[in-house]
């Protein structure tokens, strides 16, 4: 399996405790949806050329009300207090979640465009043995 890593330009998030990476829904099962997901993608990211089959976007990029609230989690709670370790904030997303929450991206990114003009120096290559 590789990596996972969130679409989304400029995110770099990986899954930890706090967040989670959700695969694309799926195109046969709810195209509109796909589409919306895609068309997010494409705000940040242009000429994105479409999910693959491990293209995921993390938990940042979805409101709170995307996900589902867990109030009664009574076996959550109960393996806490026998571990005596807090489980992991899993979190479900809602099946009709879409990314919304673009704006951490859009903060922490310039808006100028880094043109790579910076060439690096080529060391010269003697390719020409003198001597005997
Ligand atoms: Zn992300």
């Amino acid at each position: 399996m590789g990596r996972l890593k969130c679409v989304i330009g400029g995110c770099y998030n990986r899954p930890t405790s706090e967040i989670s990476l959700y695969k694309f829904p799926s195109q046969e099962k709810d195209p509109s949806l796909h589409q919306t997901w895609i068309r997010a993608v494409k705000k940040t990211r242009q000429g994105w050329g479409g999910p693959t089959p491990g293209s995921v976007i993390c938990s940042a990029h979805f409101g709170d009300e995307c996900f589902k609230q867990r109030t009664t989690s009574s076996l959550a709670q109960k393996r806490v207090a026998h571990n005596g370790i807090p489980s992991r904030k899993r979190r479900t997303l809602e099946p009709d979640a879409i990314p919304t929450v673009f704006s951490v991206m859009n903060i922490a990114r310039s808006p100028k465009k880094r043109q790579k003009t910076a060439i690096p120096k080529r060391k010269p290559v003697c390719i020409f043995h003198i001597g005997p």
